[in-house]
């Protein structure tokens, strides 16, 4: 996601530095240490982006803590200052990292994580390219390693060649496939579906939004 430069951006994301986990590798020791009540769910949304659905789903998902992250500090910003403002209602349960999903060994313990949601992911259409995307083995090795056995990823795209080049790599990565669709408004999900911003913008664009729920056991 390309932003102009945030004026005073320090500042504004300072100034929501109790949702903030400035140093995660103090995960490490214990994932739940930011939440009040720590036998929630810990899931972890990679690539946040302006945060609806992060505040959506922390709000929805009583059940759960919820650990955004994005590494895109300006994109981050907008998504610490949408959770701060939603005053009375916000969500305790909500936590954001800055930073790069490159690094999450470095900062959650193996088998930390009950459940990673990845939205609207950059597809990187380039061959040459493919081992950036996030559902490239790779990147499924480094969530079998944090996720629990029975731990979950959910996944939405737009993109349909993301979305084949996905189903592939979840295959060949011998994952159990839950759910799947391909066209998610239209499904027995839609109802309890929470919208993102790139979702938001792309439906309205008449583009049906794919969604595959994968488990690793
Ligand atoms: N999920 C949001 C944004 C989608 S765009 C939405 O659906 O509206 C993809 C986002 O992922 C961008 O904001 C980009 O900066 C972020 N991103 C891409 N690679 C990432 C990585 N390796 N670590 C963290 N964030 C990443």
């Amino acid at each position: 996601m390309r932003m102009r430069k945030k004026k005073h951006g320090a500042e504004r994301i300072a100034a929501c530095a109790e949702i903030l986990i400035e140093n995660p590798t103090s995960l490490k020791d214990d994932p739940q240490a930011p939440f009040s009540d720590k036998e929630k769910l810990l899931c972890l949304e990679i690539g946040c982006g302006k945060g609806n659905f992060a505040v959506g789903t922390a709000a929805a998902e009583h059940n759960i803590n919820l650990i955004s992250m994005e590494k895109v500090p300006d994109v981050c910003c907008i998504a610490l200052e949408k959770a701060m403002a939603c005053k009375e209602t916000r969500p305790d349960n909500l936590r954001f990292i800055i930073g790069d999903a490159a690094n999450l060994e470095e900062w959650f313990p193996p088998r930390s994580l009950d459940r990673i949601y990845l939205n609207f992911s950059d597809p990187w259409p380039k061959a040459g390219h493919a081992k950036r995307r996030l559902t490239h083995r790779i990147f499924l090795e480094r969530y079998k390693n944090l996720l629990k056995v029975g731990g979950e990823l959910i996944f939405k795209t737009d993109n349909a060649g993301l979305f084949d080049f996905s189903l592939e790599e979840f295959e060949a990565f011998g994952l159990e496939m839950v759910w799947m669709t391909r066209d998610l408004h239209n499904s027995e999900r839609a109802a309890t579906n929470v919208m993102t911003e790139y979702e938001k913008n792309f439906s309205e664009k008449g583009f049906s939004i794919c969604s595959a729920i994968v488990r690793f056991n």
